[in-house]
């Protein structure tokens, strides 16, 4: 949520934030504003709207150019976006001091109180304001230097924050700050750079440091300097990007989010390859130990959003190879339910970004009850991937557009590997039988591949039915997993009303919203389930529906009742729902396409959600 950027060094700093603002903005886009230094002074200039309106309003400044500066890309928690409550903040009686926060503090009402009292008067109903007076106040009169203060001021925040903060004190230095909010510091030549995430850097450095919680960097041109909570310098591992500037550009497609639908077959191939040697699933150093995969009583996987989707599919494909107890659960209800977490439970933690809020604290959570907790996520050395015991990287690539797509597919790929693990440790899988689904496994991306040549019935469908207020997405077992991870692609990005629901369940109740015309998407990929499913079409098909049916290759049940039918290559059952989410993926593109809707950033949503 939110995105940071700062830079020091020789250059004009203007258009590198104005680039890594652009680079971020995917993370929100409520609102934005620039702080930088100039000849007269910190200059502040912030508006609502997009990255574009911001470059508008420098555009009308005139011109003028600094060598330090912090940007902000806002997705705004305590008070709507406008103007005024867009970031920077300035702090203190002549604006010495500004600050770009991402995260929410939680005392902030508390802190304003006993500001006002000192005569600080507030311009905006942020939070973040509150952060900006406070350093000033702690500031004002002391001999000492900003970081020492920043410090000071984080022991009386409660709360999560990534921060940024310039003061007048000097002009060619940044203090940053992190805690339970992603924040990196960029290494270059002469120069150095704050950032949310490396999209903001990567421009003009592949070499980072990722700043940990409760610690506080001090960034110059020439130097940088990390200091921990007692103010002792830290020595810091220096990371390098490992992919090119070109995995987070458009590279000649419309959106992100259609660049992303096609590199699926890529990023499920990346996770699974590796993996598979001989025939066989090998692990990296993950934890996941035979023993420990004998012995869990419990599997618990907890995400939320798409990755919850995933999950649900993760689960369903480890009962059915594995034979163990396995749960799904919302990050953010898992971690307030007092859940009965074992020690020899294992917790799998799902998370495209690695920063989820939710996610994050379930899986302290379960670190403090005694379970092994496996990350999956997609962002290298993010803070669950760093905390966790294990981890199990997706490689689907950075993925820009808010609606995920590519890393869905590759945590999907992820499971089944998990799933094939835990039944090969729990002696449940024969040597044949792994053959087989290592060999099933590696086909996938064709049949992946497949599933999107069908690009073209998809946008026609998406054109006719791009009107429809209403969509129901009908399904039994993992299908209904993959139509509930559908209904949320539509939704997301098209603001099409839609439902998932358990095609059996249908019936009782929701089916009085089934009128003449509404648009039902049913889902076949379950020989077991076929005949079953049939019924539930019919009963939709009888009061007015109109069905578009995604079937498997061998689906035999009466279709004349559907509009379309949308066949899936022959493929193992289990892993169906790779294929049949390809369809309803670029389905809820092209009608958020033919509703001139912003795909890549759908209104209200951001992507990386670090707040609760
Ligand atoms: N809580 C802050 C605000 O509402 C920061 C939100 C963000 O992370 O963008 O302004």
């Amino acid at each position: 949520m939110c995105g940071i950027v700062g830079f020091t060094g020789q250059e004009n700093a203007l258009p590198i934030l104005m680039r890594g603002l652009y680079s971020l903005e995917y993370r929100g886009y409520d609102s934005a504003g620039i702080a930088a230094f100039t000849e007269d002074g910190l200059k502040v200039i912030k508006t609502k709207g997009r990255i574009s309106n911001l470059e508008e309003k420098l555009r009308g400044e005139g011109s003028f150019s600094s060598t330090c500066g912090i940007g902000h890309t806002r997705w705004a928690t305590h008070g709507g976006p406008s103007d005024r409550n867009s970031h920077p903040h300035l702090g203190g009686r002549d604006g010495k001091v500004a600050v770009v926060h991402n995260g929410i503090i939680e005392n902030y009402l508390f802190l304003r109180g006993q500001l006002e009292k000192h005569g600080y008067v507030f311009q905006s109903e942020t939070d973040t304001e509150t952060v900006a007076h406070l350093i000033d106040y702690l500031h004002t009169g002391r001999q000492e230097d900003l970081a020492q203060t920043v410090l000071k001021a984080l022991s009386l925040l409660r709360g999560s924050y990534a921060l940024g903060v310039v003061s007048m004190d000097d002009s060619s230095e940044i203090v940053a700050a992190r805690r339970d909010n992603p924040l990196i510091i960029g290494l270059g030549e002469g120069e150095n750079m704050i950032a949310s995430d490396i999209t903001a850097i990567i421009s003009r450095t592949r070499r980072y440091i990722i700043l940990d919680d409760n610690e506080v960097a001090v960034v110059r041109p020439d130097r940088v300097t990390v200091y921990n909570q007692l103010g002792d310098v830290v020595d810091k591992p220096v990371q390098e990007v490992n992919w090119d500037l070109s995995a987070a550009e458009k590279g000649g497609y419309a959106h992100f989010m259609l660049k992303e639908i096609m590199e699926q077959p890529r990023a499920f191939s990346d996770t699974v390859r590796p993996r598979i040697q001989d025939g066989e699933i090998v692990f990296e150093d993950n934890g996941l130990t035979d023993e420990r995969l004998r012995e869990a009583g419990h599997i618990h996987l907890i995400a939320c959003g798409s990755a919850y989707h995933a999950g649900m599919v993760g689960k369903a494909v480890i009962e059915e190879l594995g034979r163990v107890r396995c749960s799904v659960s919302v990050a953010s209800e898992f971690r307030y339910s007092n859940p009965i977490i074992r020690e020899k439970d294992l917790c799998i933690v799902i998370s495209q970004s690695g920063e989820t809020a939710d996610s994050l604290a379930a899986l302290r959570q379960a670190q403090r009850a005694g379970a092994f907790t496996l990350a999956v996520v997609n962002v290298v050395s993010s803070t669950i991937a760093r905390e966790a015991d294990g981890v199990l990287y997706t490689w689907a690539g950075p993925e820009i557009a808010v609606a995920t797509t590519k890393a869905y597919s590759a945590q999907l790929a992820a499971l089944y590997l998990i799933a094939a693990k835990v039944a090969k440790a729990r002696g449940l899988l024969d040597r044949q039988t792994e053959r087989e689904l290592c060999g099933a496994l590696l086909q996938l991306p064709d049949s992946i591949r497949e599933m999107l040549e069908q690009i073209k019935t998809v946008q026609y469908l998406a054109s006719k039915y791009a009107n429809r207020s209403s969509v129901f997405y009908l399904g039994r077992g993992l299908d209904y997993a993959a139509a509930m991870e559908a209904s949320l692609k539509l939704k997301e990005i098209s603001y099409v009303h839609s439902e998932a629901y358990a095609a059996g369940e249908l019936k009782h109740g929701t089916i009085s919203l089934i009128e003449e015309g509404t648009l039902v998407v049913a889902l076949a990929t379950q020989r077991h389930l076929y005949e079953k499913t049939v019924s539930n079409i019919r009963e939709v098909t009888a009061r007015g529906a109109e069905v578009v049916l995604i079937a498997a290759e061998d689906f035999d049940g009466d279709v004349s009742a559907c509009k379309n039918v949308i066949r899936l290559p022959a493929c193992m059952e289990r892993f169906a729902a790779s294929l049949s989410i390809i369809p309803m993926q670029l389905f809820a593109y092209y009608v958020a396409v033919e509703r001139s809707c912003d795909v890549d950033k759908p209104r209200n949503l951001a992507k990386s959600v670090t707040v609760e």
